[in-house]
Parts: structure tokens; C-alpha cells; sequence
């Protein structure tokens, strides 16, 4: 990689040099990694998991809680931004000591919308959004990027829009813009800028048609954006399966799919629900690269 950065640093000199054209390069697996794509970290809100029970149905959690963050993504490639997950809904923001919704306490502490608007980006210059699944805490501001190409798989796009989905006044509501936005559905894996830096990979079992995230960075490598692959490390180590999944052996089959990506690539794994992975990335204005 470092051969191939100075050899191309050596060809710009020389080209300034001579002001000749540049010779066409051949694509290698490296030049892809030197397109430069940026990963900003975005607080989506917090959750406060009340009964962490619900997240393995095996019984390996009884009896303990989490504190989780929802965290949101905002991925800037030369030929577009993409917006990866939405959060909880920015108007929790005004309930100072946030709120408890079953299982979950929840709050905003800081609203997406004031993260984007920090960094200059208009929600309507947004070109494509993506959410891993279809859950209240990952499309809380979803409706709010309506203006952007929605890009999901065929099947959590079924589920989004089924029947049951339609009765659920508190996060039908949240999303529903996005029926008439311009969409993309895709089956298995979508490449987005078509330059393999962004790739949407479907991991069902959690939702049916749910995703995870693979970006390739310049200087950081493969990075997997877990979704709800995995809320916690010890899911990863265990294989635990919460129990409002849709599919337990699906799950199983896209944990051996997504380890088997994460091994081969030597990825960056960032569970998105976890503090610690979150507290470990760079903030806004600071990204990942
Ligand atoms: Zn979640």
C-alpha cells in the first residue's frame, strides 16, 4: 500500500513536472483504498437497556442491564455522502431527562440534525441513506432524508412497509416518508459508489432483510459497521441471539458470514450499540479515514 501511495505521489510530481497526461492505471485491489472516504461518528442518543435478558433467549443476561449508545454514521466519499442509520428521534431531545419506553430508557442529548448542520451538510444534499434495520432506535429521523436515495434490501424493505408495521403508531410514522422517496432495493450486497470503498451487505435474522456496513479506508483498512449483527462484545464471543429476532439460524448464518468477511479483510469490527467502540472514535469535527 505505501509503495503504491509513493509510486502514484512519484507519477502526480512528474505529471506537475512535465505537464503530461497521466497514463491510465490499471485497477488494483490498492486503488480502491486510495479513494478518500471519510467516516464521521455521530451520537444517535442514548439507551439505557432495562432488562438486558431480551437480548439472548438462551437466558445468558438474566437478571443484568446495559448502557448502550445508538450511534449514526455519516460516510463523505468524492461522489457523495451517505447517511448510515438515523437514531432515535431528535424531537427526545427536548425531554431533558429523557424517557422510558418499556425495556428502554432513552434519551437525545444531542440531536442529529445539530451534528449534520455542525458539519455543514443539509439533510437535502444528503445523496443516499440506509438504515442496518428497520427498528425504532436505527429509523427515528429517517423521514427526515427523504430528499436522499433510499438504499435497502428488497426484503427489510418488505418488512418496513408490511401490515403490522403500518399499526405501529410510534415508529411507522418515523419512516414513512421514505415510501415515496427514490429507492434502490438490492439482494445480498450493494456496492454504492461503485469503486467497492462502500459496500451495504445484507445480514438477515435480526429483522429480515437486515445490514451491516463494510467501508475500506486509506489509512484505517476494512471497517464492518455491525447494526444489530451484535449489541454487545459478549454477543460476538457468545453468539447470543435476542429474542425478538425474526430468524435465529438466519442469525447464525450471517454471524458465520460477516466473521468469515471480518477475518479475511482483517477488519475494524465496531458493534454500533456498544460505549466503548463508539468512545473510541474520532469526533466530529475528526474522522475516521
Ligand atoms: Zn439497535
Amino acid at each position: 500500500m505505501k509503495h503504491v501511495l509513493l509510486a502514484s505521489l512519484l507519477l502526480l510530481a512528474a505529471c506537475n513536472n512535465n505537464d503530461a497526461k497521466a497514463p491510465e492505471q490499471a485497477a488494483s485491489p490498492e486503488a480502491k483504498n486510495q479513494v478518500a472516504v471519510k467516516m464521521y461518528a455521530l451520537e444517535c442518543g442514548l439507551i439505557d437497556m432495562l432488562d438486558l435478558s431480551l437480548f439472548d433467549k438462551g437466558g445468558a443476561y438474566a437478571g443484568r442491564t446495559n448502557k448502550a449508545v445508538d450511534s449514526c454514521y455519516l460516510i463523505r466519499h468524492p461522489k457523495g455522502d451517505l447517511l448510515w442509520d438515523t437514531g432515535l428521534p431528535d424531537a427526545l431531545n427536548a425531554m431533558k431527562d429523557g424517557v422510558t419506553n418499556g425495556p428502554f430508557h432513552l434519551s437525545v442529548p444531542t440531536t442529529l440534525g445539530s451534528q449534520l448542520d455542525a458539519l455543514g451538510v443539509n439533510p437535502a444534499d444528503i445523496e443516499y441513506l440506509s438504515v442496518s434495520h428497520s427498528h425504532f432506535d436505527h429509523v427515528g429521523n429517517a423521514g427526515a432524508y427523504a430528499a436522499s436515495t433510499f438504499l435497502v434490501s428488497e426484503a427489510e424493505h418488505t418488512h418496513l412497509f408490511r401490515d403490522d408495521a403500518r399499526k405501529d403508531a410510534q415508529t411507522f410514522p418515523a419512516y414513512s416518508a421514505l415510501e415515496t422517496a427514490r429507492t434502490v432495493k438490492f439482494k445480498g450486497e450493494y456496492d454504492v459508489f461503485g469503486d467497492g470503498t462502500v459496500t451495504i451487505i445484507e445480514t438477515p435474522g435480526h429483522t429480515p432483510g437486515h445490514t451491516v456496513l463494510k467501508l475500506e479506508l486509506a489509512k484505517t483498512g476494512t471497517v464492518l459497521l455491525t447494526g444489530d449483527l451484535y449489541h454487545l462484545h459478549e454477543a460476538r464471543e457468545k453468539r447470543t441471539i435476542p429474542v425478538f429476532n425474526t430468524d435465529a439460524e438466519e442469525t447464525l448464518r450471517s454471524m458465520d458470514k460477516f466473521e468469515a468477511l471480518a477475518k479475511a479483510s482483517n477488519a475494524k469490527v465496531i458493534i454500533q450499540h456498544s460505549v466503548k467502540d463508539f468512545a473510541a472514535l474520532p469526533k466530529p469535527p475528526l474522522y475516521l479515514e
